[in-house]
């Protein structure tokens, strides 16, 4: 009797779901984090996890900031899951960290080596990854150093780490890549365009691409909870915004009130970068009819996204932000190039 032929391994990673039957990678409950590189995935040390703004805000709630209670809840996650898919949030992050060993049959295809520095550019929340330790928690950041190890599926995205940009800086920036890559895209001349979240490191991205997509016919408006931060003061010293409003974004009626206290009009776009739940209405009633929101923010609901804009009877397209664009890593890093108060200032808060 011949033995049965040997299955590959899926490209999508999915040999590697373990519970529930019939899951995909990023939607099972847990996967096989086995650090041992099949022939159609990368094996990588792991030196350094972010940990997206949602999930890390949520960790910190619950550890009391504590760098080493969120580390220990960090093991736990991914002890339990094989990755680490917080699972009050459903989200994840990216690593950086060397590829260690490429699988057999991607050999040759990728252009990739052994001893490469590289960033993961897909999500956490479906990389199969093992722990040893971790090492610190930077609670200023969301940055987990670690001693670990992780696998790319064949399918996954990573970027080569650039030499001129500090490690720190690419972690922070390639999370957040998507962001300023669809503002890109979804911004044009003599729009008005609001950013909500505009002083965290998707927001600041975001506002430099859509100042330079509105041009000087448009208009660029972030909103921050507070005037009184150095990324706050960083966006009208670098230009990034022609105006600065202050407001909670989860006070939908407080949200629009202070648009409309700078402009005549509501905004043709609104891009949403906060790391908090229930900013859903305030952001739909900041969108003229026929406006375009895009709910970058990992907190989104669509249920109240979706009921809401139904509720206020506003005709808006929303978009869910995809953290993939083609070509993302590259726009956000040369965001940084074309602007060095903004590499000046990423480079002190996230580069050491
Ligand atoms: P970040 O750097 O932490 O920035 C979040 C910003 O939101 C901060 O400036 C924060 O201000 C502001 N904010 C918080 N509460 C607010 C409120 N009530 N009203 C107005 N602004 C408020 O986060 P990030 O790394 O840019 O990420 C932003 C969001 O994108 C997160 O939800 C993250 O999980 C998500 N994300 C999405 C993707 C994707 O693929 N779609 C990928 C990565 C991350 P303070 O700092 O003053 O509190």
């Amino acid at each position: 009797m011949k033995a049965p032929a040997k299955t590959r391994p899926h490209r999508l990673g999915i040999h590697r779901v373990v519970e529930p039957a019939g899951a995909m990678p990023q939607d099972a409950w847990r996967i096989d984090n086995t650090p041992v590189a099949a022939e159609n995935e990368m094996l990588c040390e792991v030196d350094a996890l972010n940990i997206d703004s949602a999930s890390f805000r949520q960790l910190c709630e619950t550890c009391d900031s504590d760098g080493l209670r969120i580390g220990e809840r960090v093991m736990e996650i991914v002890g339990q899951r094989g990755k680490q898919h917080n699972p009050v949030t459903g989200s994840g992050g990216m690593f950086v960290g060397r590829v260690l060993e490429i699988g057999s049959a991607l050999r040759g295809k990728a252009d990739v080596a052994a001893g490469d520095r590289i960033a993961s550019l897909v999500s956490l929340t479906l990389t199969p990854l093992h722990i040893d330790a971790v090492i610190g928690v930077d609670v200023a950041t969301g940055r987990v150093r670690v001693r670990g190890k992780a696998i790319l599926f064949e399918s996954g995205l990573w970027a080569r780490l650039p030499s001129d940009v500090h490690e720190g800086v690419a972690l922070a920036v390639l999370d957040v890549a998507g962001a300023p890559a669809q503002v890109r895209r979804l911004c044009s001349p003599g729009q008005t365009v609001l950013v909500i979240g505009a002083d965290g490191k998707s927001g600041l991205l975001s506002c430099a691409q859509a100042k330079a997509r509105v041009g000087t016919s448009g208009r660029v408006i972030g909103l921050v909870p507070d005037a009184g931060t150095a990324s706050a003061a960083l966006l009208l010293r670098a230009g990034l915004v022609d105006e600065l409003i202050v407001a909670d974004a989860r006070r939908a009626l407080e949200t629009s009130a202070a648009l409309e206290a700078v402009a005549a009009d509501l905004a043709d776009v609104v891009i949403n970068c906060v790391n908090v739940s229930g900013t859903e209405l305030g952001s739909i009633l900041c969108a003229k009819d026929g406006a375009t929101i895009y709910f970058f923010s990992m907190a989104t609901s669509f249920t109240a996204a979706a009921l809401g804009a139904e509720g206020v009877a506003r005709d808006v397209t929303m978009i869910i932000g995809n953290g993939y664009t083609k070509g993302h890593a590259e726009i956000a890093l040369q965001t940084l190039r074309d602007h060095p108060a903004l590499l000046a200032y990423f480079t002190e808060r996230y580069g050491n």
